[in-house]
């Protein structure tokens, strides 16, 4: 069978690609390795104002999935803990089982070939497309999307490079309200708790100490003692997360990888729904521009825009990074007792501000800060 447009991983990478090519008349081709939605993908569900930006605007029924918007946050680090809180919504909370089974119900199924329960295994290179092996048959794709996640095995397979973290998660019964973020015992790395009404969402990740990697599900535990939730889990697992870069590797001839499967993650807060989403609708002018020109260097545009568009703000976050954990005491001393600072953060972590930008405030207003103004 011969498509225009293969689609693999019907997350929100793959999901806000198909979006965005719905009414262009190519045939695609949408894959997604599971049987059915909902489905489980291991993530605290967080939506920054940004990201719930740009799915309302593909998705305008995506209130419907939102179960909280919180415009608090309580900070800790080791026994010290002080607040933000916001005047505007910092983050919109759903269950990513269930936003994702709302953004695939979204879409006009009748406009696309979708298989669900088939898995891509390889990729071949042809003259002028693609031969995608799967589970149960072979298609010829002139363009294929790649949207199957961090542990994508096309991205294995054609060598994408990404810098991976760890992340350990649950789900525990309880209806607490406050949402948590500590940042006690981690090189490059925090533990969250976002709460969804009947359960509340804890987790942490790590992207530098091996310690904290090999360590993941004891700290966890460590973390729900501390900030007394209940041990009944409903749900708990180790996954995998990639933190972007300058450089993005994202393209090889006719293959365009999206959102975790080309490593499109905040390299700090490990926010990653709003870059598979961009990445798809990006992904999806790119696709369009190839078609009406049938220039392959269209198709390597890809990789330029995703890395002038979030190549240079992953810089910037790994810049904030670093200054940020390396003084880590230090830093949480100065958002304790500075308002300014306080709110800078505030809207850094909602994305409301760049990193970039957040970098010159913040070096603007740390004199004051540390003088206690
Ligand atoms: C513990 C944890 C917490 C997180 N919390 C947040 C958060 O609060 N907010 C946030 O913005 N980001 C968060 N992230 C990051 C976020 O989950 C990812 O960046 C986001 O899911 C990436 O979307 P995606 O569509 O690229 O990939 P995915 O969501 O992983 O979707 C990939 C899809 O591809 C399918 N698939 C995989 N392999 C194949 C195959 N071979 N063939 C066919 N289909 C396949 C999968 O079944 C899946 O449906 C978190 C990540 C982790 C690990």
């Amino acid at each position: 069978m011969v498509y225009d447009v293969g689609v693999v991983g019907l997350g929100p990478a793959g999901v806000s690609a198909l979006k965005a090519l719905e009414g262009t008349g190519l045939r695609v081709l949408a894959l997604e390795k599971e049987p059915a939605f909902p489905r489980k993908k291991p993530c605290a569900g967080g939506l920054t104002p940004k990201a719930y930006e740009i799915l309302k605007r593909l998705f305008p029924d995506v209130d419907s999935v939102v179960r909280k918007r919180v415009n608090r946050f309580l900070l800790y680090y080791g026994e010290r803990s002080t607040e933000l809180l916001s005047e505007e919504i910092l983050t919109y909370l759903t269950q990513r089982d269930e936003l994702d089974a709302f953004l695939f119900s979204s879409l006009d199924h009748s406009q696309f070939d979708l298989h669900l329960g088939e898995t891509a295994l390889t990729v071949e290179k042809d003259i002028d497309s693609v031969v995608l092996h799967t589970t149960k048959d072979r298609y010829r794709v002139r363009v294929l999307l790649v949207a199957s996640g961090v542990n994508s095995r096309i991205a294995r397979q054609l060598g994408v490079k990404r810098d991976i973290g760890y992340t350990y998660e649950s789900d525990v019964e309880s209806d607490r309200e406050e949402l948590i973020i500590d940042f006690t015992d981690f090189g490059w790395g925090y533990y969250w708790a976002f709460p969804k009404g009947d359960v509340v969402t804890t987790g942490l990740g790590e992207f530098r100490d091996r310690r904290v990697m090999l360590n993941l599900r004891g700290l966890l535990a460590k973390f729900n003692r501390k900030h007394g939730f209940s041990e009944r889990r409903r749900w708990s697992s180790g996954f995998p997360i990639p933190a972007g870069r300058k450089k993005n590797d994202v393209y090889r001839p006719f293959v365009l990888f999206l959102g975790d499967a080309g490593g499109l993650v905040d390299p700090v807060t490990g926010e990653g729904i709003y870059y598979a989403v961009k990445s798809g609708v990006v992904a999806a002018g790119v696709v369009k521009r190839f078609f009406l020109s049938g220039e392959e260097s269209k198709l390597k545009e890809y990789e330029t825009a995703i890395n002038s568009l979030l190549g240079e703000e992953f810089h910037w976050a790994r810049i904030v990074g670093r200054l940020f954990f390396s003084l880590k005491g230090l830093n949480f001393s100065v958002i304790s007792r500075s308002q300014v600072v306080a709110r800078l953060t505030a809207d850094l972590l909602s994305g409301r501000i760049s990193y970039r930008d957040s970098f010159f405030a913040y070096l603007r207003h740390l004199p004051g800060a540390l003088i206690g103004r």
